[in-house]
């Protein structure tokens, strides 16, 4: 008798092959290869059930079925805006909810994921840290989030990067992230590139280590917002524990794949970040590090203590950074209707 059932989607491909190479003793039809079809129909065929995946034996799928279950995700609400993009809010089975927004370009689409319920980093323009942190997210509803939103889109509306950008600090989560990016980028599995997926992190100095690291060189974000240490305090208490100073001796030890670049984002804020002299010592706090800026005008949200920037004052300090050779694109917040722009994702009673 079987008491617990396993969640198969929080396995990798690796955990599953040694799980059949395990059991093959007593089963002569789990073999470890079996791993590649059951991946391939989760993933690539979308399969529901076991029963779905008939080239693999009734034995074989009797046995996944005893010892595993395929979890999914529903949409409890989404909002349209008039940019195109959708946030949809994805109920989770203990009854939080998380936040995934669909962002269309001109030549591609983007999902913007969560890692966690809430955030606890406390950066002072964001509206998850309102939340505090409810709890991390597993791997599994980490992946069902692009099932989910996937599902709910029309068919030619494919998704060709993913950014860990929506609720949470992604390195706090660090090893469901990785097990999730296993999953996404397994050729058995989700597929996608490592060069379209990134992960942007508030600056937790010793994960960003850990991430140069690892086999799967997924794009390195770091969210700078201040260029002294006073300002960037103000906004984002992280930087007390890692000040200015480390988190760029870091970055520029960070190892980058040929052609590669760490992006910074930077928040424009009116009369605190937008400042040309701001621009200016963001060139030479950035100077050595081979980077991209990407420049978020702020969205002023309900109750917020700061103001946006002026569309010119944005575009003189882009303009600046572009004439010092900067590669700087000045993000038109998508979804700001929908408050589903940068820093606006927030779900449930904010004190
Ligand atoms: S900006 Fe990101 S890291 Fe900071 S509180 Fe919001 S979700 Fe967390």
């Amino acid at each position: 008798m079987i008491s617990k059932r396993y969640n198969i989607k929080n396995w990798t491909r690796q955990n599953l092959r040694e799980w059949f190479k395990k059991n093959e003793k007593n089963h002569s039809s789990l073999k470890s290869f079996r791993a590649d079809q059951v991946f391939n129909w989760l993933y690539q065929k979308r399969a529901e059930s076991f029963d779905q995946m008939l080239n693999i034996g009734q034995g074989t799928r009797e046995m996944l079925e005893d010892h595993f279950y395929i979890s999914s995700l529903k949409v409890a609400d989404n909002l349209k805006s008039r940019d195109g993009s959708i946030k949809f809010r994805i109920l989770l089975d203990d009854g939080n909810s998380i936040e995934s927004v669909f962002l269309p370009h001109k030549n591609h689409n983007t999902i913007c994921v969560s890692s966690q319920a809430g955030c606890a980093m406390g950066c002072d323009f964001c509206m998850t840290a309102k939340m505090g942190l409810i709890r991390n997210l597993d791997p599994s509803e980490i992946i069902n989030q692009i099932f989910t939103v996937v599902k709910e889109l029309p068919e030619e509306k494919k998704i060709r990067n993913i950014v860990f950008m929506g609720m949470g600090e992604p390195f706090h989560n660090y090893n469901n992230l990785m097990q999730a990016l296993e999953i996404l980028t397994d050729e058995h599995g989700f597929n996608y590139s490592h060069r379209r997926i990134t992960v942007s992190t508030s600056g937790l100095l010793p994960k960003i280590r850990r991430f140069g690291l690892e086999k799967i060189k997924a794009n390195l974000a770091v969210s700078l917002n201040g260029v002294t240490d006073e300002v960037r305090t103000k906004l984002m208490p992280v930087n007390k524990a890692y000040n200015l100073e480390k988190l760029i001796k870091v970055c520029s030890e960070f190892p980058l794949e040929s052609r590669k670049r760490i992006t910074f984002e930077y928040i424009l804020i009116r009369d605190l970040t937008d400042s040309l002299q701001d621009a200016k010592s963001l060139i030479r706090l950035l100077h050595g590090l081979k980077f991209k800026i990407n420049l978020i005008p702020y969205n002023s949200t309900p109750g917020g203590k700061y103001n946006a920037p002026s569309p010119e004052q944005s575009r003189m300090f882009q303009k600046y950074l572009l004439d010092h050779q900067i590669i700087a694109p000045l993000r038109i917040s998508k979804g700001q209707d929908i408050q589903g722009a940068c820093g606006q994702l927030v779900v449930g009673n904010i004190q």
